[in-house]
């Protein structure tokens, strides 16, 4: 059984007697909230970028992050140091066969998707790794469906977030969810909202990137992360034509349509997307 490191190991003072806290960013609004929540701490921010899984939005979501790192280091109100993006190749991701037979196990029964296989292998290497994962119906997240099934959630050291509890939790549970920290997971996105407002952030929030398979420049409205944006009352963060789309899908001929646009789509984009890699790689 692979042990698991201790999840306060990700708070260390190498660098200047601060915490360095390693957050997963996906330029998306969830993770963003975090990133703008812990700009305004004393604290030394490493935001983790993986790359690879051919990802149609790889390039809005980089694009996302870089926005907003500026807008928040012009920002009188940061208090964090941001570290350089750091950028991983999910190949270059160390094996674990262990954690890959975890996964498989949970996602028969809760549909966890595919991510979630290299993501545990990843925070293997950064115990601690925040991961945004937000509250919202079980009926429609599958991660929370994961959590609930083969773990039980407590509060961490600080008191702020939340991780798997090493007691109460399944093998598999830990396996695959017990080296993250779910600093949100209580938190719906209409409270991140209401936060946001209040902290007055909605010129950073405005540059977040919420979609996986955008199509024309824009986000579809038929991708997971899509959708749970509609039904999470979040539409705001999609356009108009996204939330048509997503209204429209249910009917079988519009289903239909969207899916061959959707396949058109990602067969122009790989054709262009080799040299974008190639950039990446370079970083
Ligand atoms: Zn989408």
């Amino acid at each position: 059984m692979v042990k698991i490191k201790h999840i306060d190991d990700r708070t260390n003072a190498k660098n200047n007697q601060k915490p360095i806290i390693n957050i997963l960013w996906t330029g998306g609004w969830d993770s963003t909230y975090r990133i703008v929540e812990l700009s305004r701490r004393v604290c030394v921010v490493q935001p983790i970028y993986v790359y690879g899984d051919n990802r149609l939005s790889e390039k809005y979501e980089i694009n996302a992050m870089y926005k907003i790192l500026k807008e928040l280091r012009k920002k009188p109100s940061t208090k964090a140091e941001f570290l350089p993006i750091k950028f991983i190749n999910k190949k270059d991701i160390p094996a674990n066969q262990e954690i890959t037979n975890a996964y498989n196990i949970i996602a028969k029964n809760t549909n966890l998707g595919s991510q979630h296989e290299w993501l545990a292998r990843l925070a293997y290497s950064y115990p601690g790794l925040e991961l945004g994962t937000e509250a919202s119906p079980l009926s429609i997240s599958n991660i929370l469906k994961a959590i609930n099934q083969y773990g039980k959630l407590i509060k961490d050291k600080s008191g702020e977030g939340y991780i798997l509890d090493p007691v109460e939790s399944s093998n598999e549970g830990i396996l695959v969810l017990g080296n993250f920290k779910f600093p949100i997971i209580k938190k719906t996105g209409k409270d991140m909202k209401k936060d946001i407002q209040s902290w007055g952030y909605e010129d950073v929030m405005k540059n977040v990137w919420v979609c996986h398979t955008p199509l024309y420049g824009k986000p579809c409205g038929l991708c997971h992360p899509c959708e749970l944006k509609i039904e999470t009352g979040m539409s705001f963060l999609l356009t108009r034509s996204a939330v048509k789309r997503y209204r429209n899908s249910k009917k079988p001929f519009f289903r239909y349509l969207y899916k061959s646009e959707l396949l058109l789509n990602k067969v122009i984009k790989r054709l262009f997307s080799k040299v974008f890699v190639k950039r990446m790689d370079i970083q």
